[in-house]
C-alpha cells in the first residue's frame, strides 16, 4: 500500500532494527518502547485490521504467535511471561492501520491496561 509506513518498513524504504523476518511477517523494534522489551509483529501482506482479515489470513495469526514465542526466547522474556496485543480501530488505540501485535516484556504489566 503506497501511503502506509509499515509497508514501507517491509520494502525497506524506510529503516527499522528489524529484529525477526521470514517470508510471511517482519518484527521490529516500536520506535517509542513502552517496555524493555517492545516489538512490532506484523504480516508482510498489508492488512489495515483485524476486521480485515480473510479466512485466506488466518494462517497469519498462528505464525505470528509462534514468531513471538521465538522472540520472546530470545530475549529471554518466555518464562517471565511477555504480553501480545494488537489494537483495533480507533477507541483501542490503534494509530497505524496495518495489522500489528506488540510484543511487549521485562517488565511488570499492569491490568487492566489505560
Ligand atoms: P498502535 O497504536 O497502532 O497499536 O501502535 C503503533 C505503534 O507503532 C506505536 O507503538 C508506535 O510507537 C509505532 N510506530 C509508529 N511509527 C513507527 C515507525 O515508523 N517505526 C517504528 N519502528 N515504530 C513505529
Ligand atoms: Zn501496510
Amino acid at each position: 500500500m503506497n501511503d502506509c509506513i509499515f509497508c514501507k518498513i517491509v520494502e525497506k524504504k524506510i529503516p527499522a532494527r528489524i529484529v525477526y523476518e521470514d517470508e510471511l511477517v517482519l518484527a521490529f523494534e516500536d520506535l517509542n518502547a513502552q517496555a524493555p522489551v517492545h516489538a512490532l509483529i506484523i504480516p508482510k501482506k498489508h492488512i489495515a485490521t483485524l476486521l480485515d482479515a480473510r479466512d485466506e489470513d488466518l494462517h497469519l495469526f498462528g505464525h505470528i504467535v509462534k514468531v513471538a514465542n521465538t522472540i520472546a526466547r530470545d530475549r529471554g522474556i518466555a518464562e517471565r511471561g511477555y504480553r501480545l496485543v494488537a489494537n483495533c480501530n480507533a477507541e483501542s488505540g490503534q494509530s497505524v492501520y496495518h495489522i500489528h501485535f506488540h510484543i511487549l516484556g521485562g517488565r511488570h504489566m499492569q491490568w487492566p491496561p489505560g
